[in-house]
């Protein structure tokens, strides 16, 4: 019956995670997933998160309504958007809690599919390489923008700007707004202007896509260009708390359509509803209750803020280190690009031999396309990877 179904080749990333597993050295270090890991390489449990765990215990688990906690959804919306935003007092932003930020672009896809369907999506190149998988999968065609500037290893505005404003009117956009994956680069305040101007007056659909909400500069000035655009137009916010919670597996994000007006949004939170009823039909309880606890309660949640605070710190703090370290040993190899990008992960400009060669001769592991995931150095391995850098760098 299934003799012709073929062979799915796995996801590079999860494969390479398996790869590392494997690998018998001792002073192998994984930079590849991305994942937050402390400066012991483990996956903290927040203090907020664990006493949100405590308050909620184990009680009766009924179904979740469609669109989610109630608590949770809230939360989402003045996290996103700030309390104070006009959209949110207006009452026209639908929000519902989804299976992770995954869920939340793949409804956003099928929402789109349903309601605006036949046009082209366009994703940054290079950008994480579901968002082709999810929007193709809702019968989308997925094209690129220019992102990467190779040369300059920042941002390809003119690049971009060019292709935004060459594509069909109407099309759909995807922008990550902050701490980009895989590059770490992200637009300025300027750039940001700029887009927003060009996108809405292009009458473009934007999808924003926040995988590392507080991972930049802070929880609030990293959805600063989320606030501003959804205060001039209507977009579509997908959010994640896999990273600024450490809850990766109990697929956590949110859903918000920013919308004219309320009568809109309540449609609009009506066709969600039903996307989810057709896809999983209502999302999960315990991860639910848990950020929805922690973000509905103002002691929880300021303890949360400190803790996003010290994950972010310490990847700074590990950028930093790294530049240092490789600095000691070489005037050559540059390390501008290390300092200028922010957020989990950094594109080294590293080739594929190269980033072979770290795996294979040092044990270092990043992704092929010279991805490296900040959050895996520690002050431990900051010194084999330098070295490696070096090395691979200078042939
Ligand atoms: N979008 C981007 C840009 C991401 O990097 C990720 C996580 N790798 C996701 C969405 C998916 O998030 P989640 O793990 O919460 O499904």
């Amino acid at each position: 019956l299934f003799g012709q179904v073929e062979a799915f080749a796995g996801d590079p990333i999860l494969s390479l995670n398996d790869s590392f597993k494997a690998d018998p050295r001792d002073r192998k270090v994984n930079l590849s997933i991305g994942v937050y890991t402390d400066e012991h390489g483990r996956i903290p449990v927040l203090g907020s998160v664990r006493a949100a765990y405590e308050r909620i215990g184990f009680a009766e688990r009924p179904y979740l309504p469609m669109e989610g906690h109630a608590l949770y959804r809230d939360g989402v919306q003045k996290l996103v958007f700030g309390a104070s935003h006009p959209a949110l007092s207006d009452k026209r932003i639908a929000t519902i809690q989804t299976i992770g930020g995954t869920g939340a672009v793949g409804i956003a896809a099928d929402f789109l599919a349903k309601h605006t369907p036949g046009r082209t999506v366009l994703v940054s190149d290079p950008t994480w390489e579901n968002h082709h998988g999810l929007f193709q999968r809702a019968g989308f065609k997925t094209a690129t923008y220019p992102y990467w500037d190779r040369a300059s290893r920042s941002v390809d505005f003119d690049g971009m700007v060019k292709a935004l404003d060459a594509a069909e009117a109407g099309s759909i956009v995807v922008l990550q707004p902050v701490c980009h994956n895989p590059t770490g680069v992200d637009l300025d305040e300027a750039q940001q202007a700029a887009v927003t101007d060009l996108l809405v007056a292009k009458g473009h659909i934007v999808v924003f896509d926040m995988a590392y909400q507080g991972f930049g500069t802070s929880l609030e000035a990293d959805a600063a260009f989320v606030r501003r655009y959804a205060a001039r137009a209507s977009c579509l916010v997908a959010n994640s708390f896999s990273k600024n919670f450490s809850l990766y597996g109990e697929r956590c994000g949110g859903l918000s359509v920013v919308c004219r007006d309320r009568d809109e949004a309540e449609r609009v939170l009506g066709q969600l509803k039903l996307a989810v009823r057709r896809s999983y039909s209502s999302p999960p309880m315990t991860g639910g209750l848990l950020v929805g606890t922690v973000l509905g309660n103002d002691d929880l949640r300021a303890q949360w803020t400190r803790e996003v605070e010290t994950m972010r710190n310490r990847m700074d703090a590990m950028r930093k280190l790294l530049a240092e370290e490789i600095r000691k040993l070489s005037n050559e190899v540059d390390i501008g690009f290390l300092l200028n990008q922010r957020g989990m992960f950094s594109f080294t400009g590293l080739t594929e031999q190269q980033v072979t060669a770290l795996r294979e001769r040092d044990g270092v592991y990043l992704v092929g396309s010279g991805r490296m995931c900040v959050a895996g150095l520690n002050e431990a391995n900051v010194p084999t990877v330098a070295k490696s850098f070096v090395d691979v760098s200078q042939g």
